[in-house]
């Protein structure tokens, strides 16, 4: 790890320096969306999902500290041929949208109620960009980090009125997806299914190749079909994936995944849609996760890597990167006098080896923290020494008495240990006990409502800069894949009528 006097050093080169390797494939895009009436033959939507704003400067320090070179999003935006841009992404129901309906917005032209994909709030049923593309003899991609039946991916190809049933959203991409990959093998197979369907033989049987790891991946690269699924549930957080040599032989990374996507659908003369999620920014939002998030991101910068070298083999490929959401705005604070301790701070989420999600089954059981540690007993300082322990050796700090009497009383299920509301969690204390080493701190565990980041490159390129509507997106790429289709919409108004008949009252465990 370089010091933070080598980072100050270092960065002018590091920064200017980080699209050197995609030189001439920005040539290439540059001069193509410069000819009059340009459109695009492929479509590449990038989403780094719940990446608030605030994370495309975090994540240009973190590479810097840890990769001495900066991002290639971060640099993008010093070109002048690069389209920038806000997106409002607004659902019918609220100003904070979810991944669903985010992604059904791009997906459908309409604004929907959150929790649900590619549905009116009456119950009308909205044809996804998937089966757009495929009418006009497109084919399509969808690669992410969470399950491939996740809301993300889902809003452009599915469409159900609760994105919770990723069973039913499983059987919906047979006719409309020719590349799917990511995690989510509990959606697909008959030992996980409550139906015990086995819906991968059916995948099999519509002429898809079936992979399960990275060999299998690399290997079916020429395949037109294919169905990649790398784990039950989402793909395992780069944070982890770099400290497992088991992870990195069986799981690949997204930059892997969309290599392998790119060069299958560009077997096609037609040309291809696909989306491209990382996924895990969210999660690790959700958790305050400032180390998750970061290498996260990282990795999704990496994947935009790979894409701008396939567009300059294919430069009449549009590229549009951006994020569906925020999610509780992490921000590097000021630390110690004079702001003057901010920078050695920073460097501490370098030392981070453990995601949240991983660390926190490590804490064991909420019964084994029900004691106040104040007592002294034997079990309460076996239970302190564990949080300790685990907090140490998974994100790099020793959190102090009254930090560790915090996060037990979290454990325990007790409220009131953060004043505010959306931090009164385990993952909520964890966060703000950890910005007191590492300086990050946030503002809930759950969605906000920036506008969202939006950077485009290639034919077709301008109509993503200013402050662009979800929904535009949608009318967009149907006009540059030669279709007029329309879906219906519906005004805030009306959908109010319907309310009542929308599943918006079932709880979700986990709202993503
Ligand atoms: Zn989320």
């Amino acid at each position: 790890m370089k010091s933070s006097a080598a980072i100050g050093r270092r960065s002018f080169f590091a920064r200017t320096g980080a699209l050197a390797a995609v030189a001439g494939s920005l040539e290439q895009l540059s001069a193509a969306q410069s000819r009059p009436g340009a459109r695009p033959k492929n479509i590449i939507f990038m989403v780094s999902d719940g990446m608030s704003p605030t994370v495309l400067t975090l994540a240009e320090h973190f590479s810097l500290l840890t990769r001495q070179k900066g991002t290639m999003w971060h640099a993008l935006y010093n070109r002048p041929d690069v389209q920038r841009g806000l997106m409002d992404m607004a659902s019918l129901n609220s100003i904070v949208t979810d991944s669903s309906a985010a992604s059904s917005s791009w997906g459908s032209g309409s604004r929907i109620w959150n929790g649900m994909v590619n549905v009116l709030p009456d119950g009308t049923a909205l044809t996804p960009i998937a089966s757009i593309a495929r009418q006009q003899k497109k084919r399509v991609g969808l690669v992410t980090t969470a399950t491939v039946t996740h809301a993300t991916p889902a809003g452009f190809a599915a469409s159900t009125n609760d994105r919770g049933g990723e069973n039913i959203i499983a059987e919906q991409y047979y006719n409309n997806v020719d590349v799917i990959l990511g995690g989510g093998r509990s959606f697909f197979d008959a030992d996980k299914r409550k139906d015990g369907k086995d819906v991968p033989a059916e995948y099999a049987r519509r002429g898809y190749t079936l992979v399960r790891n990275k060999q299998q991946l690399m290997a079916a690269h020429q395949a037109p079909k294919m169905l990649g699924l790398f784990s039950n549930s989402h793909v395992p957080y780069t944070i982890d994936h770099r400290q497992s040599e088991e992870l990195q032989r069986e799981v690949p990374t997204l930059a892997e995944m969309a290599e392998i996507a790119l060069g299958s659908l560009s077997q096609s003369s037609e040309g291809f849609l696909l989306q491209i999620e990382g996924a895990r920014i969210d999660h690790a939002a959700h958790n305050n996760d400032a180390a998750a998030l970061l290498w996260e991101q990282m990795a999704f910068d990496d994947a935009i890597q790979a894409v701008l070298r396939f567009a300059g083999k294919h430069p009449d490929t549009l590229i549009v990167i951006t994020s569906d959401h925020g999610n509780s705005n992490p921000g590097m604070n000021s630390m110690s006098s004079k702001y003057g301790g901010t920078d050695a701070c920073f460097e501490r989420l370098a030392l981070a080896t453990r995601s949240v999600e991983r660390m926190t089954p490590l804490l064991g059981s909420k019964a084994e923290y029900s004691m106040s540690f104040e007592s002294n007993s034997p079990a309460a300082n076996t239970a302190a020494e564990k949080i300790r322990e685990v907090v140490k050796s998974s994100l790099g700090f020793e959190p102090t008495k009254e930090h560790v009497e915090l996060i037990r009383r979290s454990l325990a299920g007790q409220t009131g240990v953060a004043a505010n509301y959306g931090l009164d969690k385990p993952a909520g204390v964890l966060g703000l006990v950890a910005g007191h080493h590492n300086g990050i701190q946030w503002t809930s565990t759950s969605h906000t409502s920036d506008y969202t980041l939006v950077t485009a490159l290639g034919p077709g390129s301008d109509r993503f800069q200013g402050v662009v509507r979800n929904t535009d997106c949608f009318r967009h790429m149907c006009d540059f894949m030669g279709s007029n289709f329309r879906n219906p919409s519906m005004d805030l108004q009306k959908a109010k009528q319907f309310m009542k008949a929308a599943r918006l009252t079932k709880p979700h465990l986990h709202w993503v």
